[in-house]
C-alpha cells in the first residue's frame, strides 16, 4: 500500500517546508543574474544588439561540445526553424511521438506539415525505434525524390523524436535507422540541457537538437531556446535566418529571402548566461535530490522511475513516479495538490487534442500505458 500522507511528510521533509505551497519546478538565481541584466538596462543593450547573445552562444557550443549553436526566442521557434532548416515542406510530413509536450506537434504544424504520431518506450518514455523501423518497413517506399507514405502519398521530411524529462531517447538507434531511410533526425531536447549518454550531450546526435530555456526548464532565459549541430555551415545558416536574412552592411537593409524574427533578446541571453554558469551547481543539487526520493520512496511503495540504459548522465529535469492504475493516479493527484504539493500528470497523448485528432496514428500501447499512470513531483533544486 501506498502512504500518501507519508509521501506528503516526505516531500515537505526533503525541502525543508512544513505548509505552504510547494511547486513542481521553480528555478534558482544563485549566481550573476542581477549583474548581468543589470548590465543590459545599464548600457541600455536589452534588445537585438548587445554581446551577451553571442557569449551565451559560446558557452552553450561549448557545453554541448558542438561548434556552433544560436540561440532563439524560444523552444517552440527553436524546433520550427530546425525543421525549416531540414528540409521540411509544406504539405509533408514528420514522424514524432504523441507522448510529448505540444510544443512538439506545434512546431511541425508551423510548418504547413503534419505529424505522425509513433509510439514510445516504457524506460525511457521517448521515441521508440522498433515502432519507428515498423512504421518506416510496412508503410513507407523509397522512391529518387526521397521517402514517401503509402497511404497518404506524401512526402516523409523528418524525424523528430523527444527526450523526455531529460532521459534520452535510444537516439542512437534512430538515428541509425534514419540513416537507413535517410531521413534527417531533429531532437526535441527542450528538457535535456545536461543530459549525455556515452559523454555525448543529447540534441548532438540528430542533425539539429533544440534545447528550451522557458521558466521551468533546467536553466531558464525567462523564454528562450538554442539550436545545436554539429554542422557548422547549417548553424550559420540558422543565425542567418533567425535574424531576418539581413546582409551584413552598416547602414543598408537588405534581405534576400522569407526569414523569421527568432533571435534571443540580449536582456534574455544576459540571464542565460549567468544561468548557464550555474548549470553544473544546480546538476549536482538535482542529483542529490533524485537520491533522496529515491531512499524515501521505497519505503513507501511509491515507483520511481528510474534512469534508463540510455542515459549515463541525467540532469533530473523533473522526477516522476509511476503509478498502478489510473484511478490511483487521480487520487494521488488529488489528495497532493489539496495539500499544496504541486503534482502533475504526463500530458495527454497529442492524437486525442481537437487540432491533431486527424493525423496519422500507429500504435500507441506504452504511451497509453503512461499516459494513464505517470506523474511529476516537486523537482526544484534547492539553493536558494
Ligand atoms: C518546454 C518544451 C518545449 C519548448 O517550449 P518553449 O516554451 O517554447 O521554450 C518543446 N518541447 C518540449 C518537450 C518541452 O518540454
Amino acid at each position: 500500500m501506498k502512504e500518501l500522507t507519508s509521501f506528503i511528510k516526505l516531500v515537505r521533509n526533503i525541502y525543508s517546508q512544513e505548509e505552504g505551497y510547494l511547486p513542481l519546478h521553480i528555478p534558482t538565481f544563485n549566481g550573476k543574474e542581477k549583474e548581468y541584466v543589470m548590465d543590459t538596462l545599464q548600457t541600455t543593450m536589452v534588445s537585438s544588439v548587445g554581446a551577451y547573445v553571442d557569449r551565451f552562444e559560446e558557452s552553450m557550443a561549448k557545453v554541448t561540445n558542438v561548434p556552433k549553436s544560436v540561440a532563439v526566442v524560444n523552444g517552440t521557434s527553436g524546433l520550427q526553424v530546425a525543421l525549416n532548416l531540414v528540409g521540411v515542406q509544406p504539405g509533408e510530413e514528420v514522424i514524432t511521438q504523441s507522448l510529448t509536450f505540444v510544443a512538439t506537434a506545434n512546431a511541425i504544424h508551423h510548418n504547413h506539415a503534419q505529424p505522425i504520431f509513433i509510439d514510445v518506450d516504457k524506460d525511457t518514455m521517448g521515441m521508440s525505434p522498433e515502432a519507428l523501423r515498423a512504421f518506416l518497413l510496412s508503410k513507407c517506399e523509397k522512391r529518387k525524390e526521397g521517402l514517401f507514405n503509402r497511404y497518404t502519398g506524401k512526402r516523409i521530411a523528418a524525424c523528430l523524436p523527444m527526450h523526455t524529462f531529460g532521459f534520452l531517447c535510444r537516439i542512437e538507434e534512430i538515428v541509425s535507422i534514419c540513416n537507413e531511410f535517410e531521413i534527417p533526425v531533429v531532437e526535441d531536447a527542450a528538457e535535456a540541457l545536461g543530459s549525455s549518454y556515452k559523454g555525448q550531450s543529447a540534441g548532438t546526435f540528430g542533425t539539429i537538437g533544440v534545447f528550451s530555456f522557458n521558466g521551468n526548464k533546467i536553466i531558464t532565459s525567462g523564454g528562450g531556446g538554442a539550436l545545436v549541430s554539429k554542422d557548422q555551415k547549417l548553424m550559420e545558416r540558422a543565425k542567418y535566418i533567425t535574424n531576418t536574412a539581413k546582409k551584413p552592411h552598416r547602414w543598408e537593409y537588405y534581405h534576400d529571402e522569407f526569414a523569421y524574427n527568432f533571435r534571443m533578446p540580449n536582456l534574455n541571453a544576459a540571464l542565460a548566461c549567468a544561468q548557464l554558469e550555474q548549470l553544473d551547481v544546480l546538476l549536482r543539487d538535482k542529483g542529490d535530490l533524485y537520491s533522496e526520493y529515491q531512499r524515501g520512496l521505497e519505503t513507501l511503495g511509491f515507483k520511481i522511475k528510474t534512469v534508463p540504459s540510455t542515459t549515463e548522465k541525467w540532469n533530473c529535469w523533473l522526477i516522476a513516479l509511476e503509478m498502478d492504475s489510473k484511478e490511483e493516479r487521480d487520487v494521488f493527484l488529488k489528495k497532493t495538490n489539496e495539500s499544496g504539493i504541486m503534482t502533475r500528470p504526463i500530458w495527454q497523448l497529442m492524437h486525442r487534442l481537437p487540432m491533431y485528432k486527424n493525423c496519422q496514428v500507429e500504435n500507441q500501447e506504452n504511451a497509453e500505458y503512461l499516459e494513464n499512470r505517470i506523474v511529476n513531483i516537486p523537482s526544484s533544486a534547492r539553493i536558494r
